[in-house]
């Protein structure tokens, strides 16, 4: 989960952080333009559809092994965007029999790169292990922009008390241009129907809208010229959702409806 950060832990406390978006500002798949509306698209990893070659992605698994031994690295204030401080990174949060979000996130960022690699994407990833401390929320933005990546999907799970499902977050303030705006949209619906068609995963019952949700005070969204969304996959705190996080099939197959978002919205770009 990409935690919020309390008030306190704003530099400026005078200046309140934005508020959650208003259902007014909900986002509309469905009166934007968007091919992967088609449901009767084929997935492009069984299909035919053209990748672009070259194209770049960066996978940014959320949290790192490492974070919980560190907080005197983790706790360290770093600009989260639009004048915002957050902590350098958090813990991430965990089934209720133990398994960790950042072990779930990086396996499934492991084994979505090898799916987009080989149909010729080169997909790099902001973290190299899942025994690291960090990085810190600034610098995994700043990794999408000096590589010029064609999109950033950062991979997480949420822990809530009750609901279940997946949502897909998009920024409530783009901070890159409309253009920038659109092809983050045109992503988040893409990275969103193959992972409900896919996964086993429903939209989330407990926040957002139908499985979309706008958030503030991410910095992986607020700091990031490229076109990028956040994924939470599931809630680590429902059994039935935990059960296919702790599976490895499941989590090939959370990962396989990843790649074939991103490998949709590549070839409709
Ligand atoms: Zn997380």
């Amino acid at each position: 989960m990409p935690s919020a950060s309390p008030p306190s832990a704003s530099p400026t406390p005078g200046r309140p952080l934005p508020a959650r978006p208003s259902p007014t500002r909900r986002p509309t798949p469905s009166a934007r333009p968007t091919r992967s509306a088609t449901r009767s698209a084929p997935a492009p990893s069984r299909g035919t559809a053209a990748v672009p070659g070259g194209a770049v992605v960066v996978l940014d698994p959320g949290h790192n092994g490492g974070n919980a031994s560190h907080p005197e690295i983790i706790n360290q204030l770093v600009p989260a965007g639009f004048g915002q401080y957050k902590p350098c990174n958090t813990t991430g949060t965990a089934s209720l029999d133990g398994y960790p979000e950042h072990a779930y996130n990086f396996d499934v960022a492991l084994r979505a790169r090898a799916i987009l690699a080989a149909r010729g994407v080169t997909v790099l990833l902001t973290r190299g292990s899942d025994t690291g401390v960090g990085p810190c929320v600034n610098d995994r933005a700043a990794f999408g922009n000096t590589r010029r990546a064609a999109a950033v999907v950062a991979i997480h799970a949420d822990g809530h008390d009750g609901g279940h499902g997946f949502h897909v977050i998009e920024a409530a303030q783009p901070p890159a241009g409309v253009a920038v705006a659109a092809a983050s949209h045109r992503l988040a619906v893409a990275v969103h129907d193959r992972f409900r068609a896919e996964s086993g995963f429903g939209p989330s019952t407990y926040i957002g809208w139908n499985g979309y949700d706008l958030r503030g005070d991410l910095a992986g969204l607020n700091l990031s010229l490229r076109p990028t969304v956040f994924i939470e996959c599931g809630n680590m705190r429902d059994a039935a959702d935990a059960a296919r996080m702790e599976s490895a099939a499941g989590r090939q197959r959370a990962a396989l409806a990843i790649a074939d978002g991103i490998l949709a919205y590549l070839a409709a770009r």
